[in-house]
């Protein structure tokens, strides 16, 4: 099964499809983390290239994007399937998609501007390099426009200390609303002709609010592939 995952940034899509991916026997590729893993280790002028483009924000061009896609999803690990994950991030790499592979459906997380400023402003980071610990101390219980947001928080046990390994905790310096509003943008402007264009095919979209924790929002995710056959059970 060929999938590709859509949400704007703080809409925890890394998440979801990095737990979606095993449960179906596919794996996940994101484009990002590819360029990322490109930035550390070629040191060749390739590598300079790409890390300049991204240490400024922009867009990898197309046909270097295409390539290292499909080169990416010939691997035989991505035989079973894929869920891609930042990518086609333009029309272009869209249309190049669609001459590749069949695509089974497009899973679409929506979520209100005014949850993900107040989830991502409420990230707390461990300081400990070797450490991954992050935490979000918002309390959401709301409804806006009918849906319900129920995100409760993931507290350290001690105010601003790491669980995992006691280090201070702090709030990236991009993690603010200024910032995120800009990222959102960035997104929507990005994003939306593509999305557009995949409503005109007939690829199903699968459209999930973002307004309960991961766990459940994975299982609504699965629910709903399996309503549109895609599985015949969810482990
Ligand atoms: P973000 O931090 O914008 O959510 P990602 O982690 O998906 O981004 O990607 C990091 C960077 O890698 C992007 O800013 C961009 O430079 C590059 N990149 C990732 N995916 C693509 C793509 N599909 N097309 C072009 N560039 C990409
Ligand atoms: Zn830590």
């Amino acid at each position: 099964m060929n999938l590709i995952i859509f949400g704007p940034p703080g809409s925890g899509k890394g998440t979801y499809s990095q737990r979606i991916a095993p449960k179906l026997g596919i794996v996940k590729i994101s484009t990002g983390d590819i360029y990322r893993e490109i930035v550390k280790n070629d040191k060749t002028s390739f590598g300079k290239m790409i890390a300049d483009i991204l240490s400024r924000g922009e867009l990898v061009p197309d046909d270097i994007t295409n390539k290292i896609l499909e080169e990416r999803i010939s691997q035989p690990d991505a035989k079973k399937g894929f869920i891609l994950d930042g990518y086609p991030r333009t029309l272009n790499q869209a249309k190049f998609l669609e001459g590749t592979t069949k695509i089974d459906a497009i899973i679409n997380i929506i979520a209100p501007e005014e949850i993900l400023i107040e989830k991502i402003s409420a990230r707390r980071v461990c300081s400990n390099p070797k450490c991954d610990g992050n935490y979000n101390i918002a309390d959401i219980n709301r409804t806006i426009d009918g849906v319900e947001y129920l995100l409760p928080p993931l507290l350290p046990k001690k105010d601003m200390i790491c669980d995992k390994c006691g280090s201070k905790l702090y709030q990236r310096n991009d993690d603010t609303p200024e910032v995120i509003k800009e990222r959102l943008k960035i997104y929507e402007k990005q994003t939306s002709p593509v999305i557009e264009y995949y409503k005109k095919t007939n690829i199903p979209f699968v459209n999930v609010h973002m307004n309960r924790p991961p766990n459940e929002i994975v299982e609504k995710i699965l629910e709903e592939l399996k309503k549109l056959n895609l599985i015949k059970h969810a482990s």
